[in-house]
């Protein structure tokens, strides 16, 4: 593990929504944007994401994503030499010759994100600039934008905000003030296909998803939007929406059986759908996450939990896992814990617990073997180290790359908690 430093470090107990609330301020333990990439390239299928970073970007997000052998890949790495970063080279020049030799080799790709990394930002190459220029050389075949991944700016789930938020400007306006139903945050295409089916079969229908499966398909935006989120770390997005005109509906987030059924019923609530035909058909699928969790919760009633703070999913999973699941939890760490999105979230976490906000690590860590939780949450950085003093760990980043949203997936996401205790069990016997 990296000896974490304090210097600098801060603390400070404040209240959200009467609930008391550790924010620290020091060593910080988490993944950088790019990691976003990982998960986006594949949703985004026409899209490229060029990273303008150093070898140990592209070795991050190479081995994040594993290494694509069969398939023309969808994401890169223009390494910033020495040269660059001494100032002794043209940047600009060579990042334009890199994109145009990309270009003329992969005409499938319609969208090109530059995005930015922290060698980047410290030699100050102006990444908005080189997208504007290089949209100008490319459109219309070719939509070129940009977004920072970069370390010292993001979070590795900001990255995906970063991406969404950059999306936005680009959205058609919306004719009109119809209605329309917006769901934000990349989700598996095969959750997309069950919201969707489900959000039809309530009887709303002008539904789109952000980001779309393809460049060419950019959902409009307008004063009649409502949109859902589907991620609690879509900050910048959101905010960018709604000065699209957009109305965010309220709600939990779509884990587990309650917070799919209360997140729906947002969207219903907003489509006046009748009570009763929002049970008959919100309940065959309420049925069958219920069933599929028992055998999940007869495992992990009563096991304590631990969440460092990394993905920004802490709150909603640890509500999911509190009340479907009956875990204790011991505190609920989260990076950056944002008060509206969060909501209807706050009220729903048993009274007491700890939640906190930024990180202090060396304090965490104590905290967390002063607490004996059976299974932690964190990040790779801390996971190896905890499983080598005997600590079971979930990788947050897992949370990401499964299909966890929904119904269908309940059971999923329950068992992602489940699986390193029966292992840590079976290897014990
Ligand atoms: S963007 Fe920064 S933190 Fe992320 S891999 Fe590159 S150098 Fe490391």
């Amino acid at each position: 593990m990296t000896p974490p430093t304090t210097t600098g470090a801060a603390r400070a107990i404040t209240n959200v929504d009467e609930r008391p609330v550790l924010r620290e301020r020091g060593q910080r333990e988490v993944f950088c944007g790019l990691t976003g990439i990982v998960w986006m390239h594949r949703k985004i299928q026409d899209a490229f994401f060029l990273v303008v970073g150093s070898r140990t970007c592209a070795h991050l997000i190479q081995s994040a994503a594993g290494v694509m052998i069969f398939a023309e890949p969808r994401f890169a790495t223009a390494i910033i030499g020495e040269r660059d970063l001494a100032g002794l080279a043209d940047a600009n020049e060579e990042l334009d010759r890199e994109v145009g030799k990309l270009l003329a080799r992969r005409p499938d790709i319609k969208l090109l994100f530059l995005v930015g990394s922290c060698p980047s930002e410290v030699i100050k190459l102006d990444l908005s600039r080189a997208a504007e220029r290089l949209s100008r050389q490319f459109m219309p075949d070719v939509r070129v934008l940009n977004y920072s991944g970069s370390g010292i700016e993001t979070t590795f789930t900001q990255g995906e905000d970063a991406c969404l938020a950059s999306l936005v400007p680009e959205l058609p306006r919306a004719a009109g003030d119809a209605r329309s139903l917006l769901v934000v945050g990349a989700l598996a295409d095969i959750v997309e296909d069950q919201f969707r089916q489900t959000f039809a079969d309530l009887g709303i229908d002008n539904v789109d998803f952000l980001p779309p499966r393809l460049s060419t398909e950019l959902p409009s935006v307008g004063p009649g939007t409502r949109y859902l989120l589907a991620q609690p770390f879509l900050t910048d997005t959101s905010q960018a929406l709604e000065n699209n005109g957009a109305t965010r509906l309220s709600a939990p987030f779509p884990f587990g059986e309650e917070g799919t059924t209360a997140w729906l019923r947002a969207a219903a609530d907003a489509w006046d759908v009748p009570e009763r035909h929002f049970n008959a058909v919100t309940r065959p699928g309420r049925d069958r996450a219920k069933k599929a969790m028992e055998r999940y919760r007869e495992r992990l009633a009563g096991r304590r939990i631990f969440f460092f703070p990394d993905s920004q999913l802490e709150v909603p999973l640890a509500r999911f896992l509190s009340r479907e699941m009956g875990m204790e939890l011991t505190e609920v760490g989260t990076p950056y814990l944002h008060k509206e999105h969060l909501e209807r979230e706050l009220p729903l976490l048993p009274a007491g617990v700890c939640v906190s906000e930024g990180q202090d690590v060396d304090r965490q860590i104590d905290r967390c073997f002063a607490a004996e939780p059976d299974i932690v949450v964190c990040g790779l950085g801390l996971a190896n180290p905890f499983e080598a003093a005997g600590v079971t760990t979930k990788w947050s980043i897992e949370l990401l790359f499964t299909p966890i949203h929904g119904y269908e997936q309940a059971a999923d996401c329950a068992e992602l908690f489940a699986r390193p205790l029966s292992r840590r069990e079976a290897l014990a016997i």
